[in-house]
Formats: structure tokens, sequence, C-alpha cells
């Protein structure tokens, strides 16, 4: 089926720039052609009129657990009904995102690795959905940061077996809890803890990159980042306490950084059935994260968009287009924050070639919004169709 959108605003997400008054061609999901004006109508296309809006890809958060329900406290909720119930849910919330344009998803913690049985009846066409990637479980220490749902583990050996055995279940990447977090009441959940040792995170790297697999990892406090950093992983999640020094040596290293500004604001507001722990741990994070995502940004990281989408009192919808505004708001300019939710998504995720822009030989992932959003970032929510792979959702 053959496709022609005419009379759109294109958003080039690398430069900035606007292609005014341009049509796409879309063949077999593909786009390959984009021109100026109208394109010849090839093979007798569906016409869409895009009505001078403005066309984006689309978009990606680059941290979710899609078997939550974003409500008080979703991991025991999951615990409770187990996981047939959590991956409906899983399904129906990676579906909530593709509606409103958000096309590529990572699952960074799920209960059973089943994020990877989404993912994979996806990849089958068992089931319609975007593309999820996912790490399945959170390799953690016992007692540690996604304990109760992650992959417990203590020392070289269990990381080693840890590593392939998700492997082996179809991980995508992997994802590992080198400090403490917020949600979570263990007795090892310091804030200023750390958790994984140097030498069980250089285990699970070394064995993961022989698969050309990248890890990431949950880091919050300084000697923690310097653990992940130092010891081989690629991205590293909401590294609250992040200094200039070790920002600079993320960049040396090519290391990664998906901030996850908003999650810890909601987490910080006193509502009922949050554990209080939580509460004021995340609220101890907030008064350091807006420096620790400006130091970043100074040294160069390479930051892609993620929220923690489905967290405590976090919500039951999808929230990057939140995250993506406060982004803004801190100081990033709206062209980078439209870069990390797009194109520097799928460069993590080594997708680029198939998606994160819009260009010939790309998958037609198209996000259209009535007004443009690198003058304004909540024109992000202004959505009016959705086209996937050629198809409007
Ligand atoms: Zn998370």
């Amino acid at each position: 089926m053959n496709v022609v959108v005419k009379n759109v605003n294109i958003v080039d997400v690398k430069s900035g720039a606007i292609s005014e008054n341009s049509s796409i061609l879309i063949q077999d999901g593909q786009i390959t052609e984009i021109d100026k004006g109208s394109l010849g109508l090839p093979g007798n296309p569906r016409v869409i009129d895009g009505e001078n809006n403005y066309v984006i890809p689309g978009m990606a958060d680059m941290h979710v657990h899609l078997n939550w329900d974003g409500g008080p406290d979703p991991r025991r909720k999951v615990i409770e009904e187990g996981s047939k119930i959590a991956i409906l849910r899983a399904y129906k919330n990676a579906m909530d995102h593709l509606r409103i344009g958000v096309t590529t998803l990572l699952d960074v913690g799920s209960m059973d690795d089943l994020a990877i049985d989404l993912s994979t009846a996806i990849k089958n066409g068992v089931i319609t959905g975007p593309n999820v990637y996912s790490t399945g479980r959170i390799i953690c220490i016992i007692g540690g940061h996604g304990a109760g749902l992650g992959y417990e583990i203590s020392g070289p050996g269990d990381a080693l077996r840890a590593t392939r055995t998700l492997i082996k279940n179809g991980a995508d990447l992997l994802k590992i809890a080198a400090t403490s977090g917020a949600y979570g009441a263990f007795g090892a959940e310091k804030l200023e803890s750390i958790q994984l040792d140097p030498e069980e995170i250089r285990t699970i790297t070394s064995e993961a990159g022989k698969y050309r697999i990248k890890v990431n990892a949950h880091a919050l406090n300084l000697d923690g980042i310097r653990n992940c950093v130092n010891n081989g992983v690629s991205i590293i999640h909401h590294g609250a306490f992040l200094d200039k020094e070790t920002a600079r040596l993320m960049k040396q290293k090519g290391v990664s950084l998906v901030p996850t500004l908003l999650v810890y604001q909601k987490l910080s507001e006193k509502v009922p059935g949050v554990m209080p722990e939580a509460i004021k741990k995340a609220s101890e994070v907030i008064k350091h994260h807006k420096d620790a995502f400006l130091n970043a940004m100074e040294a160069g990281v390479k930051i892609a968009g993620g929220t923690d989408a489905y967290s405590p009192n976090f919500g039951g919808f999808p929230r990057i287009i939140d995250e993506a505004i406060l982004m803004g708001e801190y100081g990033m300019s709206n062209q980078e924050v439209l870069r990390s939710i797009t194109i520097n998504a799928a460069e993590l995720l080594e997708n680029d070639k198939t998606s994160g822009s819009i260009e010939k030989g790309k998958e037609a992932d198209l996000v259209f919004l009535k007004d443009n959003p690198i003058k304004d970032l909540k024109n992000l929510k202004k959505v009016t169709k959705v086209i996937f792979r050629g198809i409007e959702i």
C-alpha cells in the first residue's frame, strides 16, 4: 500500500530545520521520497492531506516499566496480581504510548522478564504494538534496588549466571541497580549506598559485551555512577548526583544519560499509600537533580529522554511529553529536547538506521502536530494523527 502525505512542515530533529509545505511518499511502511511541494502519485496511493501540520518522527521513552500501574505501590500490586494480569497491563500501556506517537519504548525492569515476552509477541506479529526493547528483570544485590522482582545476586559467579540467563531469555539490553533507589525499603536502600560492587558490574558488562548487548544502570549517588562509568556500563539512568568531573568522564568514555527528571518530583509529593521512605528520599534527590542534568549537558554527554513511567504516584499514562517540557524548563533548548526523545534514543538503541528521524529509507513513523514543537514543547501535546510503519493508528 502506497501513501502520500502532502502539505506538511517536516521537522528535522537533527538540525532543527523545518521544511515547509512538503510531501512524503510511503511505500510498504517505509519513507521512499521526501519533496518540497507535491510528489508524483505512483501506484495510485492513498493521499493524506497534512493540513499544514508539523510532522516529527515517532518519539521514544527510554525508561518505562510497562507492567506497573503508576499507583501508590505498583510493585506490591503486580506481586499480588501475578504476571498474567501484569503482561496484559503492559500491552495496554504500550498501546497507550503508540496512540500519542511514542513508537519506541525501553522497558528497564519487569517481573518474570514479561516485557521480553511482550516484545517478542510484537516482533513475531502475534500482536501489533510499538517497538519495545526490554531488559527483562533488573540485576541487583540481595535486598537491593529492584529486590522482590529483580534478579538478586551476590558475587561475580551470580552476576555471570544472571547475565547469561537474561541473554538466554532474550533481553535486548541489560539493566543493573548500581546504587539504592528512592522506591525501596529494604535495609540496603540508603540513598548514599553503593550496591553492586565494581567486580560484579565488570562481570556483567564484559559478558554482555561478547554479544554486543549494552548495559543500563540505575545509579543515583556519585560513587555508584563512577563504578558504572569505570566498568563498562553504556547508559546511566537518573544520575541524580552527577558532578562536573564525572560528567566529563562520561563524555570521554561515551557513556550516555537518561535523566528521568519528573519522576522524583512526583514521588516527593506527600501522597497516602506511597512508602514514606520513598517520599523522603525523592525530596532529597530533587535538590540535586537539576544541577546533575546541567552538568551532563555542559560536558556534552549524550542525553536521551526517559520517564520511569508507571512508577509510584506517576500516573497510569505516558509521560514523555511532560518530561520533555521539564527538560526544557531546566535549560535544554527545545531542539535538543526533541533530539533527546527521537534520534538520540534511536542511537542508544542502535536502531537509528530505521528510526529516529524523517529520512528516506527509514520506517514511516510520523507524528502530526497542530503547531510547531520547536517554538514551544507544549505543542507536542497537540497530536492530530499518528502513522506507524505507514499505517494510521
Ligand atoms: Zn525505573
